[in-house]
């Protein structure tokens, strides 16, 4: 037995999206405008942004060297005299070795000389004075002592008492900063910094020298940009700062190293860009720690006794930041953008639908005068919002759907009736979607050419018991056709409704429900159309033509097969097509909602 393909059909099918092609000018018009301006979003910032590119950022090293001479004036000791000279700084004084990317550049100090272990009076301030021994706690120190009191209270000068410590002796005074700096000049310091950067994908190595760098450079913002060696003062300049003000206290200064390279051959460009930015807290209030400052000791022994020059310095250190990228064309990139930006296409539908659900129903609603401009394109975005959706109501057990001869709509009822007869519940207005007539009117070829005639006396009498108003027709009826249900009570409501809703003519005496629901050459065909070998002889034909009578009724007048299927008959037409059509026995079951059959 051959082996048979069990793959799921479902597996091998293709499920794609039905759209709905509005034929409008303006709406044309609009939808190419929109793509239009799109497209030219996408190319400008495909190009701008160089988009096509794989980007990678930079990885880099920094070397840098500090030049230049300073001269201070400072008080020494020459022979027991103290004397003024002036001290040259030259790199190695004034540069402190940092971690990182970064230099440091001393400006300012404060010294103290010939420290060394012993214990001593503190240097006077309202923490350290003294009165007497009570005062001083002995093995105390606080975070801002300069040693660990023995709990003696010592002269410190003239009648200055002050906790004695065991400390660095003399204890360090807690002075002004020298102002101006003493290393003011350190403004025409230079700078010469290395930066070699690197791209390892796009294997791609650069330097910030240059071919035919000129060593006596100095960099300027714009006469020499490219310049590596900076002058310290011009750097504040560039920040707006003044190196003076800055060199007492001492800061933070950023070097921004910034690559935006370009490494495609046809457009290939690659230099570094240099910025400069303050870093530290510009405000110098004294009570919120200013500026940038630590404490260096140089340590030597004299006379065998171990000594040190404390120094407090202010300087400013320079931070080095190297950042930027690197792009070069990859197509996987491009590939990646076009795809990202397939959906910007979308939006013109998403904007033109957008116009269709704000000027339809809200506008319309609005509209006064029914012929004006506003109001004809109101009424056609209505007809556009009707055609793109369709609104699918929850089928539901207490779901019935109306149709009253005299009126445009049809009703939708969804609730429990609860003993009131369906001919008085309001209901909601649904447009009635109405079946192409062209289909219909094809109909006639299998219809009689004369309506059908009763043989039987008693026939004669039924027929006209229906098509003649009866005087007694229930309450609810206005066609006065109907008849009461003869179903249990709890559901006589259900069948209690007329094919009108005000006094008038009965649809079953229309010459159309005799021809599309009570005919029996109409619905032999049409049971035969979906049958084709049915047997429509035996006794259950009746039946079968009686239901089939019910559809046709329900699809004539609520035209779409999902209203039909939770239609009511009204009892006159119900009661037409069952003496038409009738049981043997008398016992109709009714309407069943489809949600309650299996
Ligand atoms: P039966 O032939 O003894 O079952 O009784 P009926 O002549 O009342 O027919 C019952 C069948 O017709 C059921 O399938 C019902 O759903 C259907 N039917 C009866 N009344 C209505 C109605 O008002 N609307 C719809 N859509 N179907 C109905
Ligand atoms: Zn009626
Ligand atoms: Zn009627």
């Amino acid at each position: 037995m051959p082996a048979r393909c069990r793959c799921p059909n479902t597996c091998l099918s293709l499920k794609i999206t039905k759209v709905i092609q509005i034929q409008n000018l303006w709406f044309g018009t609009l939808k190419q405008l929109i793509l239009m301006g799109t497209l030219c979003y996408i190319c400008f910032a495909l190009v701008t942004d160089k988009l096509y590119q794989k980007k990678e950022s930079v990885i880099s090293s920094v070397h840098t060297k500090v030049k230049g001479l300073a001269e201070v004036n400072e008080e020494v000791i020459q022979n027991g005299e103290k004397k003024v000279v002036p001290i040259v700084f030259d790199t190695a004084d004034y540069t402190f070795s940092l971690q990182g990317n970064s230099f440091f550049v001393m400006t300012n100090f404060l010294r103290t000389k010939g420290q060394q272990r012993g214990v001593c009076a503190e240097y006077p301030t309202h923490r350290t004075l003294c009165h007497s021994d009570k005062n001083c706690k002995q093995g105390w120190m606080g975070p801002h002592s300069k040693g660990i009191q023995t709990g003696k209270c010592v002269v410190y000068k003239g009648n200055q008492k002050t906790c004695e410590v065991n400390a660095w002796c003399p204890a360090e005074a807690t002075a002004e900063v020298p102002r101006p700096a003493l290393l003011n000049s350190a403004e025409n310091f230079t700078v010469f910094i290395k930066n070699n950067i690197d791209f390892p994908s796009h294997n791609f190595t650069m330097r910030n020298i240059l071919p035919g760098f000129n060593k006596t450079c100095i960099f300027h913002k714009t006469k020499d940009p490219l310049c590596p060696i900076f002058r310290l003062g011009d750097i504040f300049r560039e920040t707006g700062d003044n190196f003076s003000e800055v060199a007492a206290q001492g800061g933070i200064m950023g070097i921004e190293i910034y690559w935006d390279c370009n490494l495609d051959s046809w457009s290939f460009h690659c230099s570094p860009q240099y910025r400069f930015r303050r870093l530290d807290d510009k405000i110098t209030n004294q009570t919120l720690y200013p500026g940038y400052n630590f404490r260096h000791a140089k340590y030597y022994t004299e006379n065998g006794v171990e000594k040190r020059t404390l120094t407090k310095v202010f300087g400013i250190r320079f931070d080095i930041l190297v950042f930027g990228t690197g792009g070069k064309f990859h197509i996987i990139s491009l590939i990646v953008y076009i795809g990202s930006t397939l959906s910007y296409f979308g939006l013109a539908t998403l904007f033109i639908d957008f116009l269709i659900d704000t000027y339809s129903s809200t506008c319309c609603r609005s509209c006064v005068y029914r012929y004006c401009t506003c109001c004809k394109s109101c009424v056609i975005n209505e007809y556009y919002d009707r055609k793109k959706c369709e609104v699918i109501i929850e089928p539901k057990r207490t779901l019935k759907y109306v149709s009253f001869v005299d009126e445009a709509h049809v009703r939708m009822v969804d609730e429990q009736l609860r003993g009131r007869s369906l001919q008085n519940v309001k209901g909601k207005k649904v447009p009635r979607s109405m079946m192409d007539f062209r289909e219909v009117s094809r109909l006639p070829q299998f219809l009689p050419d004369s309506p059908p005639t009763p043989e039987q006396p008693e026939q004669i009498q039924l027929l006209s018991a229906v098509t003649t108003p009866r005087a007694s027709s229930p309450a609810w009826c206005r066609c006065g056709h109907c008849l009461p249900s003869q179903l249990p009570k709890d559901r006589q409501c259900l069948e209690e409704l007329c094919c009108r809703k005000e006094p008038g003519a009965c649809i079953t005496t229309s010459e159309l429900f005799g021809q599309l629901v009570l005919s029996p050459r109409a619905l032999r065909f049409s049971l035969l159309y979906q049958e084709p070998l049915l047997a429509l002889d035996s006794d259950a034909t009746d039946s079968l033509l009686r239901h089939c009578a019910y559809r046709c009724y329900a699809t004539w007048r609520f035209g779409s097969p999902d209203l039909a299927d939770f239609a009511i008959l009204p009892s006159c037409c119900r009661w037409r097509i069952r003496k038409e059509f009738p049981k043997s026995g008398g016992q109709y079951s009714g309407f069943k909602s489809p949600c309650l059959m299996e």
